[in-house]
């Protein structure tokens, strides 16, 4: 099941039955929704109820991020081979895990804002894993019971604050960790659309690509594999991630980027603020945002138009 988030007419969060280009109203948002073990029950009964209703217009609301305040972000680092390669890094022997706070979260349409000290912003796209029912030291076998489904993330990543030696000016020297350069306020552009587990599989191969578009709209993609690249699948993370950090309904899993990011490119580009960013998942959809620049004034929203 496809399921969009969009913002109601009171700018409250809600969610609805994806039908292409109509939507089923469900008057639940999906963190309140996913708090219920039976939650797919609960979609049921209520389409049931709405058997023939119409709809609304895909076209006519303003999409929201399906998890706009998540309690936990989980992301791993290096999680693909070619990835981990063009910056020189072996294939890891576990998990890198590193975490995003909810600020980071914007939603389709929202800009990605530039912090004032760095140069180098970057995309990641990624698969995003949401739990759907309480993870606390589960085993491989048992942990897709945990998960309810994905969405497309983008983790948006400041390459100087990182360290990472080709975006360094001479002399500059990184963070030495990486919370303000994954964590900073708008670095976690999230798709509206969130799509059930028993829908995609991603061990037989998800298409994932990010585009870089730049201020006179020219679009230069980026990366595209496919999750059949992934190190750790996503049960193996699910379950390590578990045995030292309880998932809870709404908390989110970023798997990691593949190869293709632009610091690693010969010679490096970053994101232009004035231009965009979109990442894209097969079988989810796409999340796409404008880049703008800390001391902008913020640009009508989009998602009015
Ligand atoms: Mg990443």
């Amino acid at each position: 099941m496809r399921l969009f988030a969009y913002e109601d007419d009171d700018g409250a969060e809600s969610l609805a039955v994806d039908l292409g280009d109509r939507l089923i109203p469900l008057e639940w948002p999906l963190d309140v929704l996913l708090q219920a073990d039976d939650w797919r029950s609960d979609i049921d009964r209520r389409l049931a109820v709405l058997d023939g209703a119409r709809g609304i217009r895909k076209g006519s609301v303003r999409p929201a991020a399906p998890l706009p305040r998540p309690g936990k972000i989980v992301c791993v680092g290096l999680n693909y081979g070619a990835h981990a390669a063009e910056g020189g890094r072996d294939a890891p022997s576990h998990p890198m895990l590193f975490a995003k706070f909810a600020n980071a979260v914007v939603a389709h349409g929202q800009p990605v804002v530039r912090p004032e000290g760095t140069d180098a912003l970057d995309l990641e796209v990624e698969l995003g894993v949401v739990i759907g029912r309480r993870a606390r030291r589960v085993d491989i076998a048992a942990a897709m019971d945990h998960v309810a489904g994905y969405v497309v993330v983008n983790d948006i990543s400041a390459r100087d604050w990182q360290g990472s030696p080709p975006a360094l000016k001479p002399g500059q020297k990184g963070d030495g960790q990486w919370l303000r350069a994954k964590g900073s306020d708008t670095f976690l552009p999230m798709g509206p659309v969130f799509v059930t587990r028993d829908e995609l599989d991603p061990r037989a191969g998800l298409r994932l690509r990010s585009w870089r578009i730049t201020a006179d709209g020219t679009e230069h993609l980026m990366q595209d594999s496919s999750t059949t690249d992934l190190i750790f699948d996503v049960p193996t993370l699910v379950s390590l991630i578990s045995k030292a950090i309880t998932l809870e309904p709404g908390d989110i899993i970023a798997t990691g980027t593949p190869a293709g990011v632009g610091v690693f490119r010969e010679p490096p580009v970053f994101l232009e603020t004035g231009g965009r960013v979109r990442c894209e998942i097969e079988g989810i959809g796409w999340v796409e945002n404008p880049v703008i620049d800390w001391s902008d004034r913020p640009p009508d929203d989009e998602r009015d138009a």
